[in-house]
């Protein structure tokens, strides 16, 4: 029996989400004896060239992680929505814009502004600006265009499945890949993860006080965290809530809050849930609260109300 092919490609991540595929440890096996990685640029010297030679639909599956930034990302997914089957948006970068997409809160200029003249490390006297065309030696280069704005995947393409997390766990990558490999696949459009809140699964969920109360909002730093009691019972904001369950909760292991790596339950704004939760919760003025967008909406800017404005022709 013929294997079937798998394209896993990214855009603007950190490449842990590729790491991750790497991290189902011997279970890439099982998956190396029914599938081949026909394209896979941050762990192979693949060119996007050689997506050209495949068939429209020929790949079974394209993993895609991180948003869409520029026009090379454009380019390349709009291709491999044209060659595959099945498009999953990989990890929350893809799903909600991630990390990358609090960029959409400020400017093209002002992050080239910080990047290339601004930071303390930078030393750039002639103030040099990136510039997206450029002849040395007689030679026409090009660069891609940047967006002003980061967007999920699915603004740009159709996409099939979901698989949130930052990244992904080894579980839910694993169950991901044993559905794809058997065809045992849920509706199109599903979300590969429990569509409950991470406070579901949480081991302190018994600690959660039915009414919360929080006077002033601490910073886990600033107290000496029981390892045994919900964060929000400590004053301590903890995005589970508002967070989709399926990541086991490793930080609440290691006595840290939830920041919502895994993204808003179903399609609920991530941030206004949790604004709407504290209207209820907090009593007292907080100046803690600092950065209220990077605090509610640290994953999900792409997929929030906020920064809608900007959109490209
Ligand atoms: S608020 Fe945080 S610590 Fe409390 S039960 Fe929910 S996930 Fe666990
Ligand atoms: S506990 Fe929260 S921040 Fe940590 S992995 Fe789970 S969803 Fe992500």
């Amino acid at each position: 029996m013929s294997k079937i092919k798998i394209a896993v490609s990214w855009n603007s991540s950190c490449g842990g989400c590729d790491e991750s595929i790497v991290d189902i440890e011997e279970k890439i096996l099982d998956v190396a004896e029914k599938a081949e990685f026909v394209f896979w640029p941050c762990a192979m010297d693949f060119k996007y060239s050689d997506l050209d030679k495949f068939e429209e639909k020929e790949i079974a599956v394209a993993l895609i992680n991180g948003g869409i930034q520029n026009s090379e990302q454009y380019h390349v997914v709009k291709k491999l929505r044209n060659k595959s089957e099945l498009i999953v948006a990989f990890g929350s970068c893809a799903c909600f814009g991630g990390i990358p997409s609090l960029a959409n809160l400020t400017s093209v200029k002002e992050i080239f502004n910080v990047s290339y003249i601004n930071s303390p490390t930078v030393v750039n006297p002639e103030g040099v600006w990136p510039k997206s065309t450029a002849s040395p030696d007689g030679y026409d280069l090009s660069l891609p265009k940047m967006f002003s704005s980061v967007y999920k995947l699915d603004d740009v393409i159709k996409v099939d499945y979901f698989l949130p997390g930052c990244p992904p766990t080894a579980e839910l990558i694993i169950k991901a890949l044993e559905a794809i490999l058997s065809g045992n696949l849920p509706e199109r459009g599903s979300v590969l993860a429990p569509d409950t809140s991470l406070c579901r699964s949480c081991n302190r969920n018994d600690t959660k006080p039915e009414n919360i109360l929080i006077e002033r909002v601490k910073r886990i730093h600033q107290i000496e965290a029981d390892p045994e009691i919900c964060f929000l019972a400590q004053d301590v904001l903890c995005m589970g809530p508002v967070s989709r369950d399926g990541c086991d909760y490793p930080c609440i292991r290691g006595n840290m809050p939830c920041t919502g790596c895994m993204g808003p339950v179903s399609s609920t704004d991530q941030g206004a849930e949790m604004v709407g939760l504290l209207g209820a919760i907090l009593s007292g003025d907080s100046e803690e609260l600092a950065d209220p967008a990077g605090t509610f909406y640290r994953y999900s800017v792409a997929a929030s109300f906020l920064g809608r404005k900007r959109k490209e022709n």
